[in-house]
Formats: structure tokens, sequence, C-alpha cells
């Protein structure tokens, strides 16, 4: 119990999903990427909605999450990107690890074989990421291997683009994935696309592609054309209460530091929300929240469980009125105008990326699903 919740809209997450099936077309699989508690979206009620939707295979960051979702009756392909040498696990619940290292595929044949079963494994191919996976190089060899082991099978093989966001690389894009596709032969599952390129690279979607942001609503690079080209919608929103109104005379310090001084009679409220539930210290001096379908300026240090909004500008505020940190609300007034914070402009205020406020907001949080 909180007076702070996320909430979920799980139509929008299937909306966004058939949307993305729809731009890549009926012959492309989507692996929908469910990492991270589904970006702080939930991990088993997300994978749950989009098999709804037609959703066959997810993928996630470790072991545990394949695990969670197997114990929840999850039946479809898991792809575990970090966790290849854990061979037992992945047999026994039925996994597909990403593979980057050819003592893990030996450990991982001996355990499927040792089951009768054969593994399906997806290759890994550092085609300029600079992070995980075999160099090019490499992939003649992890090939044969592949091939030789009798319990694994090539269940594909992917790489992963470091600036498909970033309109003014795109000759290194382009690049990269003509130097993925010299790597692999057509008879083969191939799979490098994330959000950014199902956006801007349609040439990348090859066999199957790895939606993550996208799904939940986002776009890695937001703008006009990225919107055009696919029509998402955010499924999370972030909300309190007010608990507590008051008035304060002009030039009262306020919060921690007396930061801010206010500057006239000011009514604050406050708000039951701080960095412990990641609404972050650094948002002070940036945030705005809505509140009766209107912004107010967070004013003063950003606490532990509290901050503070000047809602000055706002007379008909009430104790209990729900408030916006993240989503949308509507005035009660007679336009009944739509006010939106999204996760991009919280991004914004904190330096960082819509991602890392998904996950901020998402894991710290209880979460309802609507
Ligand atoms: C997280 C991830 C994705 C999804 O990226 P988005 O930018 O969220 O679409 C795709 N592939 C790999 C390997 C990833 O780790």
């Amino acid at each position: 119990m909180s007076y702070n919740t996320v909430e979920i809209n799980l139509a929008a997450l299937k909306d966004n999903f058939l949307a993305i099936q729809n731009r890549v077309g009926t012959g492309v699989d989507v692996l929908a990427m469910v990492k991270s508690d589904g970006y702080g979206h939930g991990l088993v009620p997300v994978v749950k909605a989009l098999c709804q939707a037609g959703g066959r295979c997810f993928g996630v960051a470790e072991i545990g999450e394949g695990i969670t979702l197997r114990d929840a009756g999850v039946a479809a392909e898991i792809v575990v990107l970090l966790g290849s040498d854990h061979c037992q696990e992945i047999i026994n619940y039925n996994l597909s690890p990403v593979v980057f290292d050819l003592d893990n595929l030996a450990c991982l044949s001996k355990a499927a074989e040792k089951k009768g079963q054969k593994v399906g494994v997806h290759l890994k191919v550092d085609v300029g990421m600079g992070r995980l996976g075999i160099m090019p190089n490499q992939v003649v060899d992890f090939l044969k291997v592949c091939d030789d082991l009798p319990g694994v099978y090539l269940a594909g093989i992917m790489s992963h683009f470091p600036m498909a966001d970033d309109a003014a690389s795109s000759e290194k894009t382009s690049a990269q994935c003509r130097s993925f596709l010299d790597l692999a032969g057509e008879e083969q599952n191939r799979h490098i696309a994330n959000s950014a390129a199902i956006i801007s690279y349609p040439d990348s979607y090859l066999n199957m592609v790895r939606p993550g942001i996208s799904l939940y609503g986002y776009y890695p690079a937001d703008s006009q054309e990225a919107r055009q080209q696919l029509d998402l919608t955010p499924v999370m929103s972030f909300k309190t209460r007010v608990i507590q109104l008051k008035d304060v005379p002009s030039g009262a310090g306020i919060s921690y530091g007396h930061l801010f001084v206010t500057k006239r009679s000011t009514r604050l409220a406050v708000l039951p929300v701080g960095y412990a539930d990641g609404y972050l210290r650094g948002l002070t001096g940036h945030a705005h929240v809505l509140i009766r379908g209107k912004r107010a300026p967070v004013c003063g240090r950003i606490c532990m469980n509290a901050c503070l909004v000047d809602v000055t500008d706002i007379p008909e505020v009430q104790v209990n009125d729900q408030v916006v940190l993240m989503g949308s609300q509507t005035s009660n007034d007679l336009n009944r105008a739509l006010q939106t914070i999204s996760g991009d402009e919280i991004a914004g205020w904190l330096d960082t990326i819509s991602y890392e406020v998904l996950c901020l907001f998402g894991n710290n949080n209880d979460r309802v699903y609507v």
C-alpha cells in the first residue's frame, strides 16, 4: 500500500506491439525485449499481455527472469542475453541463451545431450557495438562448433546497433548492417534491429526484430518523422496524491537547505513522494507535476519521501487530489484540455533517457494494471 502508484496500461502495450508487428510485416518475427522487469513495467504481466497480442518470443537479461517466466507458465521462446554459463538451468527451463564463448557452448551441449535434447542458441557478433559478442573473424569457427556439437543448434545469429537512433550516423549504421549480412547467410535466422532500427532502417529487419523501448511507447529519439513511421502510446504513468496544503508568507525558505525562498504568499502542496520512490533529488529545480489538469512546479529540494509543489495559481486544489508525476491529466474546466508530462521530458530534467526513467519509477513503486 502506497500513495504512489505506477499505472500500466496493458491495452497501450498491446497496441504498440501490433503497431510494430504491422510495420515490420507478418513475415518478420518480433522478439519482444522484456529485460529489467519489462523496462520497469512488470515482467510477467507484460509477457502475458504480449502473448495475448500474438507475441511468441521474449528477451530477458538474466537466467532468473527466464525462470520467473517459466514458473508463471509462459511457454514461448525465451532468449537470455546474459547467462550462457548457467548450462543446467538453461536446459532445465528450456531457455535459449545468447552465446559468445566456446566453453559455454561445450557445456550447454553436454547438459542438453544428457537429457536427450538439443538447445537452440543465438550467436552474438559484435559489428561495432564494442560490447558483448564475438568478433567477425571468429564467426566461421563458432558456426562450425555449433554444427559439430551434438546438443546444440543455431537458433539465430544476432548483433546490436550502437547508434541507430542518431540520424547523423546513418552511414555507420548502414555499414554495420552490411557487415552483419556478410557474416551470416540467408538460411540463418538473423536479427539485429532494435527500436531505432525498426523506425529508421527497414533493410535491417531480416528474419526478426528486437523492440524494447518502443513496446513501452517511447521513441529512442523522438521526432515528427519517427512518429510518422510508428504510432506509439506510452504505457506507464506515475501518480501520487496531495497529503497537505499550507499557506506560507513571502520570503519563506522551503525544504532542506532553503534552496527555494518564496517570492510571494504561496500555497504549497505536500506530496508523499521523493527520491526513495525514484523521484530523484536531481529533479530539484526542474520538475513539474500535473494537478487538476494544470502544471505546477516542484519547489525546494526533493526529500527522501516528500516534495513540495507551488499550487498558488491552482486555487481549486484539495487535499487528496490526484497528482500526475508522469502521464496525462485532463483539466476540469470547460475546455478540458489534456496536459502531459512525458518520460522524455523527465529524462531531459535528469539529463538521461526515457529508458532510465521507466526503470526508475517502475521498479521502485507499486504497480497497478489497467
Ligand atoms: C535492450 C536490447 C534491445 C532493445 O533495444 P531498444 O532500444 O529498447 O529497442 C535489443 N537488443 C538487445 C541485444 C538489447 O539488449
